[in-house]
Formats: C-alpha cells, structure tokens, sequence
C-alpha cells in the first residue's frame, strides 16, 4: 500500500509549522497552501468555542488537493516536508500496511489508548490518504 499520513488530532497545538515547512520547500506564493491549518473553535483563528467554563479548541490540519503527495527528500528521509517538521510528533508518515511503519505503530498504539479514527468527508475536497486519531477528553 502506498504511504499514508496519520494525524493526532490531541497532539496538534494548531502552529502551522507544516504548512510552513511546504510553502518553503516549495517556493509558494504568500497566498498558496498545500496545506492550511483548521481552528475548531469559535469560527476564528485560535479562539475557543463554547461557553466559560465549557471551552473547547483544536486544531485540523487539511490538506488541499493541491498536495503533491511528496516524499520530502534524502535529508527527511523520505518524509513529506510537512510531517517531517511537525515539532510535536502530532502528524506521522508511513505505510498503514507495514506493521513497522511509524504510521502502522502510531495508529495502534492511539487505538489501544481508545482514540477513534475519521477521515475528511468527501465534500471537503481534500486529497486521499490522510486519517485523523482523536480522543475525547
Ligand atoms: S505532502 Fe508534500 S506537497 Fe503535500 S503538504 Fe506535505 S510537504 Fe506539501
Ligand atoms: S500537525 Fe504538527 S506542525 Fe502541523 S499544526 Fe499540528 S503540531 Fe503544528
């Protein structure tokens, strides 16, 4: 199976860094993304929904269909720019086959702690071969 992208939705603290780390190594316009970073929220960047002392907010990272799937280069080792930068391990890069993959043994490691696995609806117009883990809290 070809490799995929796994996101732990808990761990992401919405920082763009991998967004950033496409736009760089792509020499993208200020306005272009490959991928962009989602506030669950309010509706506004980095503000929490909900009501005091209810509040909730996470971050979704979405990948446009303007992803090129990369395989980053020889200096990430074969990781998309984009996982291989994430400073909180929240987003991870492998084959969902392998049982050794760093996507293969993050996927079950997040199913044995109880998280549940969704991908972006059709209607998103997001490209293939992203999952996202999530665990309420
Ligand atoms: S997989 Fe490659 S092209 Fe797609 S968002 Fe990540 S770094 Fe950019
Ligand atoms: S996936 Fe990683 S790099 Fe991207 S916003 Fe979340 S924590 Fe930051």
């Amino acid at each position: 199976m070809a490799n995929e992208i796994l996101i732990n939705v808990n761990r992401c603290t919405g920082c763009w860094t991998c967004s950033q780390a496409c736009k760089a190594a792509y020499h993208l316009p200020v306005d272009e993304y490959r991928l962009f970073v989602r506030t669950i929220g309010d509706g506004n960047i980095d503000e929490a929904g909900g009501t005091w002392p209810n509040l909730y907010l996470k971050w979704n990272p979405v990948f446009t269909t303007e992803c090129k799937n990369c395989r980053g280069a020889e200096s990430t080792d074969g990781v998309p720019y984009c996982a291989f930068n994430c400073p909180t391990g929240a987003m991870v890069y492998g084959d969902p086959d392998d049982p050794e993959s760093d996507y293969a043994k993050k996927k079950e490691e997040l199913l044995d702690r109880g998280y549940h696995m969704w991908k972006m609806p059709a209607w998103e117009k997001t490209r293939d071969g992203v999952t996202y883990m999530e665990k309420g809290i």
